[in-house]
């Protein structure tokens, strides 16, 4: 079971691993890298712009100098110019400014000194041969240090002086750099690791009591259906459905004990008249044959306990019939004709045991479609009810009465009447009341099943001591009813012998 539980948990935490933590993990690491390439344009490409835009103020003022003027004069003074401004160079802090002869060769630095370690690079190189006259390239100087250069050559001629180089120091922006990426990859680690613990929270409060919930539905599915789900625990969909479960739990329980009872009940009842019988035959072998008195007593006890035995056969054959469904072979037929049937049939019972059967016939046929079979058992199982619970000296009321689309049977009677609390229960299967004197408690559960089988429905009144109503509704027969409500097409009911014929 605790396997099974894992297997659970770990199948859901994967689905969302799978589903939900791996999209928010590409999606922060996307935003990660667009950060930080942002960033780094940001950050390298103003190093870049600030260099260029110096060349341009360079070139600015290159362009004023010497614009008049013979042009070895103008190239001298231009190559004069330069010479100056780099010597006079105020950023020498932040850039090393060089001037190139056409082998690339320095001729002069702002910083006074040369040092070979800053030639690396390619950007030189780039710019004398390149077609667009400038050359940028990043490095990492002999003493490690990581520098960007940029050389541009001169636009215009000046004596000697081919190329313009600025270097500048890459420290700064790389720790930046470093700082930014730091930063947002702590960021990113925090929010994922957010996502990560609140999903798994969240995934832990589904999976860990939807396990309890699976161990325990297994042991009820085991058999054990003393088992409860802590129905109080949880204020939401499981907590509901531990409640639906316990309630199937109660359900199964409950109409597990109805049915041991059904089968004790039975047993019990089936071997008192096999036992009467029994020694009836042995009285009636042994002495029955000198003495005709004995025997046709013997006789009539052998009959009546038959019928018994008779009576409860056809409650096992009820029971079984509730079991597989009801089956219906439909046919149009006339209430008053089976009612009055019903009536002759009970009339001698009744009379025997001193009730009276109130029953006026109605002059017209009252069409239903119905199996007569059937609609005898629910006339009898209702009667049956009403004789067995009325006291003697009673009266029985089989009153027929008709509206335009229905026809009702109802059965009245002045017997002991059903307890409020029974009132909902008496149609259960199974159920019998405290009231029960005989009887398996399944007749009224047939009956409901086969009058809702036939699109019609079961009411009934009663009054604790005074009597109780059972009425039987059901639609009046009209033609093509029926493909309306043909009652062999119940759920798992497959009726092979039972098409229609009116
Ligand atoms: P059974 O087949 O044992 O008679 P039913 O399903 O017909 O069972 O009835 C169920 C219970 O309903 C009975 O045990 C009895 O308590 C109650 N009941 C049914 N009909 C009547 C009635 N006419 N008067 C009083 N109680 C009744």
């Amino acid at each position: 079971m605790a396997k099974k539980a894992t297997g659970m948990t770990s199948s859901i935490t994967r689905r969302w691993l799978r589903g939900g933590l791996l999209i928010t993990m590409v999606l922060v690491i996307l935003a990660e890298a667009l950060f930080l390439y942002s960033t780094y344009e940001d950050l390298y490409g103003g190093v870049q712009q600030a260099i260029l835009s110096r060349f341009s103020t360079i070139e600015g003022q290159l362009r004023a100098t010497g614009s008049a003027g013979e042009a070895s004069e103008v190239s001298a003074s231009r190559s004069q110019a330069l010479r100056r401004t780099v010597e006079q160079f105020d950023e020498k802090d932040k850039f090393e400014f060089m001037l190139l002869d056409p082998s690339g060769a320095v001729l002069t630095t702002a910083s006074g000194t040369f040092s070979q370690e800053l030639m690396a690079g390619t950007d030189v190189y780039e710019a004398m041969t390149g077609a667009s006259g400038s050359g940028i390239s990043t490095f990492r100087t002999s003493g490690g240090e990581r520098v960007m250069a940029i050389t541009v050559l001169v636009p215009y001629a000046a004596d000697g002086i081919t190329a313009m180089r600025l270097v500048t120091s890459l420290t700064l922006v790389d720790r930046q750099m470093m700082q930014f990426t730091l930063i947002s990859v702590g960021i990113a680690a925090v929010v994922l690791g957010v996502a990560l613990w609140s999903g798994l929270f969240f995934i832990r409060s589904i999976v860990l009591p939807l396990g309890r919930v699976e161990a325990l539905a297994t042991r009820i599915a085991a058999g054990d259906l003393t088992v409860r789900l802590p129905d109080n625990r949880y204020n939401d969909e499981i907590g509901r459905l531990c409640a639906t479960i316990n309630q199937m739990a109660g359900a199964l329980a409950e109409t597990e004990r109805m049915k041991n009872d059904f089968i004790s009940s039975v047993s019990h009842e089936l071997r008192t008249p096999l036992t009467s019988i029994k020694g009836w035959v042995e009285t009636i072998t042994a002495r029955g044959g000198g003495d005709p008195e004995i025997a046709r007593r013997g006789m009539a006890i052998i009959s009546a306990e038959t019928d018994r035995l008779y009576a409860m056969v056809e409650d096992l054959l009820d029971f079984s019939r509730l079991q597989n469904g009801v089956k219906l072979d439909c046919q149009v037929l006339d209430l008053v004709a089976e009612a009055t049937d019903a009536a002759l049939f009970v009339e001698p019972r009744m009379q025997k045991e001193n009730l009276r059967l109130i029953y006026e016939e109605p002059p017209e046929p009252y069409p239903v479609w119905a199996d007569p079979a059937r609609l005898r058992q629910v006339f009898v199982n209702i009667l049956d009810n009403a004789i067995k619970y009325s006291r003697p000296g009673g009266s029985v009321t089989l009153l027929l009465s008709r509206t335009a689309s229905t026809v009702t049977a109802a059965v009245r009677d002045e017997g002991k009447g059903i307890a409020p609390e029974d009132l909902d229960k008496v149609r259960l299967k199974f159920f019998k009341g405290k009231n029960a004197v005989r009887g398996s408690g399944i007749g009224l559960a047939v009956v409901d099943e086969i009058v809702t089988a036939l699109g019609g429905t079961l009411d009934i009144q009663s009054t604790l001591g005074e009597g109780t109503t059972v009425s039987v509704t059901l639609p009046v027969y009209h033609a093509g009813q029926e493909h309306l409500h043909d009652p062999l097409e119940l759920p798992g009911q497959p009726a092979p012998g039972s098409t229609p014929n009116s």
